[in-house]
């Protein structure tokens, strides 16, 4: 796995200013890494904190100027909103049909943001390209709907999971209640992780995908992860 970030983050390197801290923190040379949550309306977030360096790791968008995560996509998990919105961009009469044809079932290990537990995952995955195969899931793939310009063909019907990256999420019993909860996934693939003293330079970005990751957890089967504490800061 370490070798495959490395990989990746040597790639991204070529085109872009990867900071060494950051990369060093994904490839799991830290031990000073501490999960900072925040609630943010409905979700709590998850934010990496370096003790050592005083700073959180944040993200903001490079799109159009990137479009890597499309590049080299590693699955495509579909909710069943997504079944329904994509059969019908892609013209099909029956969800059933589009099924059969355009998606594979895959099984997979999401880990948690800052432990080492991790939970099994069954999806039907939207093949990302025509031929793709159940062997290739977890492969980097260039997505087939991702045009010359960086713009997504299946827009605005692209899957669910395509508006969250590069956050992951999941939903965990509080109490009775179903409570959303969201982090960052590091594949090394994404350039706009940036280290910053202050969680604020966010705010903007944690308020406009809180809605969307919550509509998100709304829409699909999640699974759930326990023991996770949280503060309540008033954007
Ligand atoms: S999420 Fe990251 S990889 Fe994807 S377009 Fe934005 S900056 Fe690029
Ligand atoms: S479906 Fe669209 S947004 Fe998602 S990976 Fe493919 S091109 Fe990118």
């Amino acid at each position: 796995m370490s070798q495959e970030l490395e990989e990746s983050l040597n790639l991204l390197s070529n085109d872009w200013f990867v900071d060494p801290i950051i990369k060093n923190f994904i490839l799991g040379n830290r031990s000073d890494v501490t999960d900072f949550a925040i609630k943010v309306r409905d979700v709590i977030f998850h934010i990496p904190y370096l003790t050592n360096d005083d700073s959180y790791i944040l993200w903001k968008c490079y799109w159009p100027d990137c479009h890597n995560c499309c590049n080299r996509q590693g699955r495509l998990p579909l909710t069943s909103n997504d079944l329904v919105t994509i059969s019908t961009r892609l013209k099909y009469q029956k969800v059933s049909d589009f099924i059969k044809n355009e998606t594979n079932i895959a099984t997979w290990q999401e880990k948690g943001p800052s432990d080492n537990s991790a939970t099994t995952m069954t999806m039907i995955n939207l093949k990302r390209k025509k031929d793709e195969s159940i062997e290739e899931d977890g492969t980097h793939i260039s997505c087939r709907f991702l045009d010359e310009k960086g713009y997504c063909g299946l827009h605005p019907a692209r899957p669910g999971v395509c508006f969250l990256y590069p956050f992951s999420s999941w939903l965990e019993n509080e109490r009775g209640r179903a409570r959303v909860h969201a982090t960052f996934q590091f594949t090394g693939d994404c350039p706009g992780f940036y280290l910053s003293k202050s969680i604020g330079t966010m705010k903007e970005i944690l308020l406009e995908y809180s809605k969307i990751i919550y509509d998100y957890n709304m829409s699909s089967n999640r699974t759930t992860r326990e023991n996770f504490g949280f503060v309540t800061i008033g954007f």
